[in-house]
């Protein structure tokens, strides 16, 4: 017993006692990945990757908490992250067998790591491979947001696409792979350090485009921060994304 809460301890990068503090029973309780934090953390045992540059995804089943184009938008945009990394493409299909299947499902749903209701276990993927390889399960008990409130759907599905392209858990607290839930905001998202290392070990990185670079010339520009309150303030557009008020200017 001792000795398995000094790895967990030594594995979340906390004080290593041996002893259940409370530092160490927070990181146990708070809401997770299910995929568990075994020996080889950075990728899985054999290394299991995709032979293939394009894989095709499919969501195969959605859920009531979020409207689908909202579920579409979210993992398209989780996918991205990996992709800007990696010189990978995804490529959404509607039917058949996809490399990563993505569905929400309720308790024991055939894959022999029930779900077990709200919290606790968010989700989890299998590593590259036939079959159940890069599958992709989400919790469907948990209420699933595009913003800050229950879980948000990209910080989940981000993380859990770094298992079905081949990473397993790290112990970098800052990494998109730590195990426990951490909100990312999916607007601006770059993917942390140790995950473009981890990911780029597996698949090499992303060739810089050769192509004549196009950069407009636009005038020196000083980002400033308008006061919303300002009367002779002005904006272009308006818009309200998950509880976020958003407002655009110029550029
Ligand atoms: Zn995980
Ligand atoms: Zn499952």
């Amino acid at each position: 017993m001792v000795k398995k809460i000094k790895e967990l301890q030594a594995f979340f990068g906390l004080q290593v006692t041996g002893k259940l503090d409370q530092n160490t029973m927070d990181v146990i309780k708070r809401p997770r990945c299910g995929v568990p934090d075994v020996a080889n953390y950075r990728l899985f045992p054999g290394e299991p990757k995709w032979k293939k540059n394009t894989l095709t995804y499919r969501i195969a089943k959605y859920t009531s908490s979020m409207s689908p184009i909202e579920v579409e938008k979210a993992v398209e945009m989780a996918l991205q992250a990996w992709s800007s990394a990696v010189p990978l493409s995804f490529v959404r299909i509607n039917s058949g067998e996809a490399d990563i299947m993505i569905s929400f499902e309720t308790g024991d749903h055939g894959d022999s790591y029930p779900f077990d209701g709200p919290r606790g276990t968010l989700a989890h993927a299998f590593a590259p491979g036939e079959g159940l390889g890069g599958d992709t399960h989400f919790d469907n008990a948990e209420k699933w947001t595009m913003g800050m409130n229950g879980f948000n759907l990209f910080t989940v599905a981000a993380h859990e696409f770094g298992h079905a392209l081949g990473l397993a858990h790290s112990s970098d607290p800052t990494a998109l792979m730590y195990p426990t839930y951490k909100y990312q905001n999916p607007y601006g998202f770059r993917l942390p350090k140790d995950d473009v290392k981890g990911i780029q070990a597996l698949y090499g990185p992303r060739k810089p485009f050769l192509g004549k670079p196009t950069i407009p010339h636009v005038p020196p520009h000083k980002p400033s921060n308008p006061d919303p309150c300002d009367s002779r303030a002005s904006f272009d557009a308006v818009t309200m994304l998950g509880k976020e008020l958003l407002f655009f200017r110029d550029r």
